[in-house]
């Protein structure tokens, strides 16, 4: 809703910039998004200062989020900060793709409730079973939509910035959560996917102060399966993302994520009579091979012939 449209962190814009061991009342917004992120503890360090502990989360900050890392409140940093975002905190201080956990079948159920203000029609959900397309393509897993009384994994759905089940207000534009056994909203299903309709206008494709609806599920729903936030700048799940954009393509961080947690079964074939051959690709992307000789495995039970090239 345009009429409602809020500048992403409106305080952190305008914050002053502060080097380590400055004092100001301007800080403590900083510190809230921190805190709010997953950076800095919920005590433990001093509101209004940036001491050591800020210094670090903004280091840490800067580090996952693509910024030059100095540990002090700059420019870039505010720069970042105000750039609308994901409404889950980045989690791992790891680099590039990370992971919690996966849903232990290949098969998930999904229901819609309450589309956006901003669209006509229900093209917006026609966006988001195109997301659940490309996560399939990379994850095998098959999404079937149901009705919301019929005991969906998934649910998706427009909200007002104060929904109850986690805050989105300030610039956070949508949250979704993680697979059941490493949930940070919820332990029941269904598991959110919630976006702002009240602070953000929604559109399908890039649009001037818009955001699209693809490009912003494809990334929560990235969440749903057990990725976590990425620190490749450009991949899906990175945690922030601009007006007038789409990313609708993983890229090959968010592949190696969803790999991870969704290995592709080996494929099988025999070379010979009494024999199985068994291809895999491996983490490193090469192709791997073993066989069942009739009487042993070859190499060996737990090893792999690398047969090398490089798939993508
Ligand atoms: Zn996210
Ligand atoms: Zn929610």
């Amino acid at each position: 809703m345009p009429d409602g449209r809020v500048e992403a962190f409106a305080h952190i814009a305008r914050s002053a910039p502060h080097r380590a061991g400055d004092k100001a009342p301007d800080l403590e917004p900083v510190q809230d998004f921190l805190r709010r992120f997953g950076y800095l503890p919920e005590d433990g360090y001093t509101p209004g200062m940036l001491d050591a502990e800020t210094s670090t989360a903004l280091a840490a900050y800067q580090a996952r989020n693509a910024v030059p890392v100095t540990g002090d409140f700059d420019e870039s940093t505010a720069q970042a900060m105000t750039t609308a975002r994901c409404g889950l905190p980045d989690l791992d201080d790891g680099v590039a793709f990370s992971t919690r956990c996966n849903w232990n079948g290949r098969g998930l159920t999904y229901a819609f409730d309450t589309g956006s203000t901003d669209i006509a029609g229900s093209a917006e959900f026609q966006a988001i079973r195109q997301a659940l397309r490309t996560w399939t393509a990379a994850t095998q897993i098959v999404f079937t939509e149901v009705g919301t009384n019929q005991n969906p994994d998934i649910r998706i759905g427009w909200r007002p910035a104060n929904d109850p089940d986690h805050s989105m207000v300030g610039g956070v534009l949508a949250h979704a959560d993680f697979p059941p056994d490493c949930g940070i909203i919820t332990n029941n299903l269904p598991k959110p996917v919630h976006f702002d309709d009240s602070e953000h206008t929604w559109s399908i494709g890039a649009a001037a102060g818009a955001f699209d609806v693809e490009t912003v599920s494809l990334h929560e729903l990235g969440h749903i399966l057990g990725l976590q936030h990425t620190s490749v700048n450009g991949a899906v799940m990175f945690p922030s993302v601009s007006s007038n954009f789409t990313l609708r393509v993983l890229q090959p961080d968010d592949r190696s994520g969803a790999e991870s947690l969704y290995p592709r079964p080996p494929k099988v074939t025999s070379w010979g009579a009494n024999r199985l051959d068994i291809f895999g690709l491996g983490t490193d992307r090469a192709m791997y091979h073993k066989a069942w000789t009739g009487n042993a495995w070859a190499p060996s039970p737990l090893d792999w012939e690398r047969l090398g090239g490089v798939f993508t």
